[in-house]
């Protein structure tokens, strides 16, 4: 439920009310919006007696909120929220691009890709050190490893680092990380969300193989339950009865998204489509559609790439999108 409060309720009315609020044993967010406060309630709303809520001197409507996610419903924090990594900003007209390998495979790798993505424009390199793998004979990722030459890579270029958490445990290695990948695998791991929301971390939390938007928005309600709301959404792609993509990717989850919620919305055309001939058309289109960021994967040799080689764009490929990519929304602005 959000109550909208009157232009030039003071902090001293708006205190009250919340204590009251509270008082019911409900949690009150408040957010400032062109002028006026918006109480969000949660909790057990059921009992309550609206009709008291409305007579409040302060209260200028209140509007039950019907969706099951609450903290990151548009109806609770009607602006877009902007998530800020290093000088890369996601959401209310910001758009950033996170680029790399799938994995991390080795120092000179990583320092040739993310001196590539750099200069042809991204803001943030990403990289799998922690893999997680259909076989568990393919390529696991290099671990600890591979956080290190992740931080090698970030001291060389400056960029901030985008990986995946995998589980619980390995928190305490990603302190240092700038942005944690929640993968699609582990949408619904709430164990693991509940983790990442305690950390005030940005995290980027991707949209589950067979997983409705309403089920996403769940997930990312964990993370927002404990506290983190520098969230980003990410459409990767869901599974469905075509088999000439490895995925599907549902490019209308963009603007449904957007319309449901305030949190920021990028786009993983690699891992949506599988092939690298695909992913130009479909990064644009993404930028097209209005996503507020998109997610590439870059490697400097994809043929003989540990992992993901055959979605994954040359380190000239990415320039020459980047510059599509920026034209597009050079002519967006017009
Ligand atoms: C990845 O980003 O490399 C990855 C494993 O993604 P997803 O969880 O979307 O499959
Ligand atoms: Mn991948």
């Amino acid at each position: 439920m959000i109550a909208v409060l009157k232009q030039g309720a003071t902090g001293e009315q708006i205190r009250f009310l919340t204590h009251w609020l509270e008082g019911m044993g409900l949690q009150v967010h408040a957010y400032p919006c062109n002028d006026v406060i918006i109480l969000g309630l949660i909790g057990d709303t059921q009992h309550m007696d609206i009709q008291l809520l409305q007579s409040m001197e302060i209260v200028e409507k209140v509007q039950p909120v019907s969706e099951p996610f609450k903290q990151a419903s548009r109806k609770f924090h009607p602006d877009d929220t902007v998530v800020t990594v290093g000088s890369a900003k996601f959401g209310g007209g910001h758009f950033s691009v996170i680029a790399g390998p799938c994995s991390v495979e080795s120092e000179s790798q990583i320092i040739q890709v993310a001196q590539s993505v750099k200069d042809a424009g991204a803001q943030i390199l990403r990289g799998g050190a922690f893999k997680p793998r259909t076989s568990p004979y393919a390529f696991q990722g290099m671990g600890v490893d591979g956080l290190a030459l992740l931080r090698v890579a970030r001291e060389a270029t400056g960029l901030p680092i985008c990986t995946e958490l995998m589980n619980i445990h390995q928190l305490e290695l990603f302190q240092d990380m700038d942005m944690l990948q929640i993968g699609a695998r582990n949408m619904q791991n709430f164990e693991l969300l509940r983790e990442v929301g305690r950390t005030h971390k940005p995290v980027l939390l991707k949209r589950g193989l067979s997983s409705t938007l309403q089920e996403l928005l769940m997930s990312a309600e964990y993370i927002m339950q404990e506290g983190n709301t520098n969230i980003i959404l990410c459409e990767r792609g869901i599974r469905t009865f075509e088999t000439a993509t490895r995925n599907t990717l549902d490019l209308s989850a963009v603007p449904a998204l957007q319309e449901m919620s305030h949190l920021p919305v990028v786009v993983d055309p690699s891992h949506g489509t599988g092939k690298a001939n695909l992913v130009p058309a479909m990064a644009l289109a993404a930028t097209a559609a209005g996503a507020d960021g998109l997610m590439i994967e870059v490697h400097n040799d994809p043929a003989n790439a540990l992992c993901d080689g055959a979605q994954s764009l040359t380190t000239k490929q990415f320039a020459d999108l980047s510059k599509r990519i920026a034209k597009m929304r050079e002519g967006m602005k017009q």
